[in-house]
């Protein structure tokens, strides 16, 4: 797999956090991903990658309605994965509307969600947590290279290592997915590498 193949963020390293996070915008046009069929449905119903809540935004999507018992603990003991259901032959995310393919809480989904075709994750040998861009995701693929999603990943870097962002992660390191050989990794989060216990074990 073509690791770090993207010299511009190769180092990029942070001497000092960032004190005010940038905002995490969406470089995706969304009629792309209304006419995509990637995002949202899953495989498994116990696919590791249905999205994860923090207790701060499992408590908002609960008070919009959603049943608590939908949300299953983490082992960081403060995050919550959505339970999956049937759809077809797949599975989707109980937020997703399949005919119009939108998502019923957009305006407060999860950072997880926020971040995709961005997958936070550990390195292959668990030693490093990295950032990277999922090419299963066909606009990212595609648009890699060119300069405007090159500039959106510095920015998807700035806006994770925020300090307020590092800290949000740290408590909820079940953010932190499994190694994805489809993932492109474009950055190592040092200072997450060295508060997440996965790292270490
Ligand atoms: S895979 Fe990419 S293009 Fe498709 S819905 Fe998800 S973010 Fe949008
Ligand atoms: S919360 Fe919304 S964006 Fe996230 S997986 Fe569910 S439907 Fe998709």
């Amino acid at each position: 797999m073509p690791m770090l193949q993207f010299n511009r963020f190769i180092g990029h390293t942070m001497e000092t956090r960032n004190p005010v996070p940038s905002t995490l915008y969406q470089i995706i046009p969304s009629e792309v991903c209304f006419s995509c069929n990637v995002c949202c449905r899953f495989l498994e119903v116990d696919s590791p990658l249905a999205p994860i809540f923090t207790e701060t935004e499992r408590q908002k999507a609960i008070a919009q309605g959603t049943d608590p018992s939908l949300f299953r603990p983490q082992t960081d003991g403060n995050s919550a994965q959505i339970q999956l259901k049937p759809h077809n032959d797949f599975y989707i995310c109980p937020f997703f509307e399949p005919e119009t393919s939108h998502c019923t809480i957009y305006p407060i989904r999860p950072l997880d969600c926020q971040l995709y075709p961005f997958a936070l994750m550990y390195s292959e040998d668990r030693s490093e947590v990295v950032l990277g861009v999922d090419t299963l995701c066909p606009f990212g693929e595609e648009h890699l290279e060119t300069a405007a999603f090159q500039q959106h990943i510095h920015d998807v870097i700035n806006y994770v290592e925020s300090e307020a962002v590092i800290a949000l992660i740290t408590e909820n390191w079940s953010l932190i997915g499994d190694y994805q050989d489809t993932v492109k990794i474009v950055h190592t989060l040092a200072e997450l590498t060295d508060a997440t216990p996965a790292t270490h074990t």
